[in-house]
């Protein structure tokens, strides 16, 4: 066998979520386990939605977890850049060659005819596709019309006869009838790859052995076997892994259950416990026992075993092994653990800068500072009158705060006071409630509080997750409240 290379390839378009800690942790076990390395790529080549901070977030989510990475953007390693923008030039020559090849061709059709076709087949009831229509036009003249400067994009000519077998550790050989193959566009019109391509020209280039990733790319694996095979490159091992579900079996989310690995670390989870778990849903130790090390995992995980059944993300089962663990830590280690993360030198500096102000006491800290430092609010009952909007109902004060949480705070990517404020002015004008109608609920849901430091400042301090998470809280709360 080549070296065992793995890799887990993140796009930066949001929070750090817990579903890549999971395959990261498949790829750097299985990586480590056979002596092999495990490499961090960006995928950013969604140009609008990526972002530095989101890839910021990442590396820091993944560190804090102890995965590692041998290779990475910021660490560099022999087969980078490790960044996809980075890469634009290697796309477009492969692409090209694949066009000399007549495995690829350019396509001159423009968005108004793409639509025409695309509801004509579904007026047929026929999948949308692509009808291929410039995959007729001679090399010779497609190449003049492209450096005529005629917009174009650059599809795969897939093949459409017959059947295609394409394998998964997991689930063996699957057969593909090709006539359900759509040309996929491999180049934009902007000059940038598609997933597709970037993902299997790198994945070539940096020499990764085994593809371990979420089921979600399993519709896109005859795209990239045909890649492979169109190429002449042997192609990687892959291995699809079952996605994390709800408890009501549909595909992890944020609005059934906290996604962000910030949101577990704010929320005091140790990291030990959060690898053990995530190793729990894909695996079971030959002796069943449920509390192990990443070291053990790594040892005993046998990936071909990974059984398919959805596993459930049962936050329940998650703080229950918290618990055992955070038990289990001498108190040496416990009070360690706290001076790094609740009670940090850079996290009590800006409580303190917030909450001084109004000390008398020392001990007022303790009362002024609390809401700081836990995860989930208790709202007292005076505060739970206190949630509804003045002259609204509880309801509508319930729909106002998932508004703002849902259209506004989740696509902030820069959590900080002036951010929040434009986006809690906007949602005001949009819903049309008045600052002091809606900013009295809103303080109180994250804080459990009437009387707070600037709400902006604090929502800054205590995290964008911390906040969705008690602002939805206080939503549901509302919305079971007797009209
Ligand atoms: N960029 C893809 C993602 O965000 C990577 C999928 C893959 O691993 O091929 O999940």
């Amino acid at each position: 066998m080549n070296r065992v290379r793995t890799r887990i390839a993140p796009s930066p378009t949001g929070d750090p979520h817990v579903g890549t800690a999971y395959i990261a942790l498949f790829n750097y076990a299985f990586a480590k386990q056979h002596g092999g390395d495990f490499i961090l790529r960006i995928e950013d080549t969604d140009r609008v939605r990526s972002s530095r901070e989101s890839e910021e977030m990442i590396f820091s989510a993944l560190r804090w977890l102890g995965l590692n990475w041998d290779e990475g953007p910021d660490i560099g390693g022999p087969k980078g850049p490790y960044r996809q923008s980075e890469r634009s030039d290697i796309y477009k020559k492969y692409a090209m060659e694949l066009v000399e090849k007549g495995k690829a061709y350019p396509c001159f059709c423009t968005k108004e005819r793409l639509d025409s076709v695309r509801e004509a087949m579904k007026a047929e009831k026929k999948t949308a596709m692509y009808d291929r229509h410039c995959r007729s036009i001679p090399k010779d003249e497609a190449l003049k019309r492209m450096e005529s400067g005629e917009p174009y994009v650059i599809r795969l000519a897939m093949p459409t006869e017959g059947s295609m077998v394409v394998k998964d550790m997991l689930r063996g050989d699957i057969t593909i009838d090709c006539e359900q193959l759509d040309d996929q566009v491999l180049i934009k019109t902007d000059g940038f790859p598609t997933y597709h391509l970037a993902n299997v020209v790198d994945d070539h280039l940096m020499e990764i052995s085994h593809v371990i990733r979420a089921e979600e790319w399993i519709s896109s694996l005859p795209k990239h076997v045909y890649l492979y095979e169109a190429f002449g490159w042997e192609a990687p091992v892959f291995c699809h892994m079952p996605l994390l579900r709800n408890a009501d079996k549909s595909k992890i989310s944020k609005r059934k259950n906290p996604v962000s690995l910030n949101y577990y670390r704010r929320a005091g989870y140790l990291p030990e416990a959060i690898l053990n778990y995530l190793a729990l849903m894909g695996f079971a130790m030959p002796d069943e026992r449920e509390e192990f090390t990443l070291a053990e995992f790594t040892k005993e995980l046998k990936l071909e075993k990974v059984s398919l059944g959805g596993p459930v993300f049962d936050m329940a089962k998650l703080l229950w092994l918290n618990g055992k663990y955070i038990r289990a830590l001498d108190k040496k280690e416990l009070a360690d653990r706290l001076y790094k993360e609740l009670l940090s030198p850079e996290y009590l500096d800006k409580i303190l800068t917030l909450t001084q102000p109004r000390f008398e006491k020392l001990e007022d800290f303790i009362d002024y500072s609390a809401f700081f430092f836990t995860g989930s609010m208790h709202y007292s009952e005076k505060m739970q009158k206190k949630l509804i909007g003045k002259g609204k109902s509880a309801k509508e004060t319930a729909k106002a705060l998932t508004q703002l949480v849902e259209d506004e705070l989740d696509p902030l990517l820069k959590w900080d006071a002036a951010h929040l404020e434009e986006a809690s002015t906007r949602h005001l004008a949009k819903i049309g409630w008045t600052a002091k109608e809606f900013f009295m609920p809103l303080r109180v849901a994250v804080t459990g509080k009437d009387a707070t430091p600037p709400l902006f400042e604090t929502m800054e301090v205590l995290g964008k997750e911390v906040c969705r998470s008690r602002i939805k809280e206080a939503a549901k709360l509302l919305k079971e409240m007797p009209a």
